[in-house]
């Protein structure tokens, strides 16, 4: 059987240039970057080149990049790090309704222990009104963190014009950048970042490596204590392999150019316009164009996303309900339930993300298949409409 693989948003196979870049560092150029000898200094020389990379891709300087495990600890950096270093300004956190589990639960952790949050209401596509930001903001406000894109509903937040509020006012501002860095410009100065987290594996990058930019001037407490690695920003030996796996998912990235995305946008449009045409009593989740180029989120009445997936998967075609870190859970979207949508809408999303390695004839097997297995879900469960 031919496999569909429809979950880019999840994660993204290594390119093979990444996994040749990263070999040599397993075990010939094994030093420990931070080893004054020549071993290390080898090492180190590649960490400082990916770093320079990196930097260079979003306008920053290389002091201001920190290397991490990942999309997820670089969420728990900024947001931990801004409370606990700027406590004596003030103790009020705005965030929004839809950002990543990684965002929501170091909140749920920081309310736990003497910090105030505001999650921002979202409309129906999943935006944030820069007028309900303004009408949040106190005295006591440190940091406004809000994503870039929605891993689910593949929603653009006006990010640059909500930074500006928050720049106006003095207060910190992160965004959650993993799902359109390497795939949209993300750019520090235009979109007047404070500090900004990306992820390697969702830009076919390795897994398990990540990074946080961190303006300079910016007052933040590290999130692992130990060693001086990365200016005593996070300690840790680096994940040397990992990180120069990451420095060439980005040149990578850089001579595409985002072409990619321009490619997937049609694809993305002829796959919700068929499924809407196709498939009786279906919506579309998010905005139509303001949106992830490899994004679609619909939900179909009267049955289980979670069916949906499951028969599509024996079909050999892979996407998700929601966001993968969900899929454990099974507990329904928290994006969904915060776009407003009935119950039944909610429990019945799917999502589909393309990437690099989408083809028009996979859009077209979809297309295909998914009609009937929603039918046919629907006619054991009784659904009538
Ligand atoms: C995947 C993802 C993360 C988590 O990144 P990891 O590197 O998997 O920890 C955080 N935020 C968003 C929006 C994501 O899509």
């Amino acid at each position: 059987m031919k496999r569909i693989y429809l979950d880019y948003a999840a994660t993204t196979p290594a390119a093979p240039a990444v996994v040749e870049a990263m070999l040599p560092f397993f075990s010939g150029v094994f030093g420990n970057p931070s080893s004054t000898h020549a071993f290390g200094k080898e090492a180190r020389d590649a960490v400082e080149k990916a770093r320079e990379t990196l930097a260079h891709f979003i306008g920053a300087k290389p002091q201001e990049i920190v290397f991490t495990s990942g999309g997820t600890e670089s969420n728990n950096t900024a947001l931990k790090g801004i409370a606990l270093a700027n406590r004596n300004r003030g103790n009020h956190i705005i965030t929004s309704s839809i950002e990543h589990h990684s965002i929501t639960e170091s909140c749920a952790f920081l309310e736990k222990n003497g910090f105030s949050v505001t999650y921002l209401p979202v409309d129906r596509e999943g935006f944030v009104s820069p007028d309900e930001v303004r009408k949040h903001i106190s005295r006591k406000t440190i940091l406004l963190s809000l994503m870039h894109a929605n891993n689910e509903i593949g929603t653009l937040q006006p990010i640059a014009e909500i930074a500006s509020i928050a720049k106006a006012e003095g207060i910190y501002f992160h965004t959650d950048a993993v799902q359109t860095f390497g795939h949209l410009p993300v750019e520090v100065e235009s979109l007047h970042l404070d500090l900004l987290s990306v992820s390697a594996h969702k830009l076919y990058g390795p897994k398990g490596v990540g990074a946080l930019y961190v303006r300079s001037g910016t007052r933040i407490s590290p999130f692992l204590h130990g060693g001086t690695q990365e200016r005593g920003r996070r300690a840790s030996t680096h994940n040397v392999p990992g990180i120069v796996g990451f420095g060439k998912a980005v040149e990578i990235a850089r001579a595409d150019a985002f072409n990619e995305g321009k490619r997937l946008v049609p694809m993305r449009d002829r796959l919700i316009r068929g499924i809407l045409e196709r498939v009786r009593h279906a919506c579309l989740n998010g905005h139509p164009s303001k949106r992830l180029p490899g994004n679609v989120n619909v939900s179909f009445r009267g049955v289980e996303g979670e069916l949906v997936l499951l028969s599509l998967d024996k079909k050999g075609i892979a996407c998700s309900t929601g966001s993968a870190c969900s899929a454990e859970s099974t507990g329904p979207s928290h994006v969904l339930l915060a776009l407003g949508l009935p119950h039944d809408l909610v429990a019945g999303s799917l999502r589909l993300t393309l990437g690099k390695f989408t083809r028009e004839e996979e859009i077209d097997s979809v297309l295909e298949v998914l009609p009937a297995v929603v039918e046919e879900i629907r006619s054991l469960s009784f659904f009538e409409a």
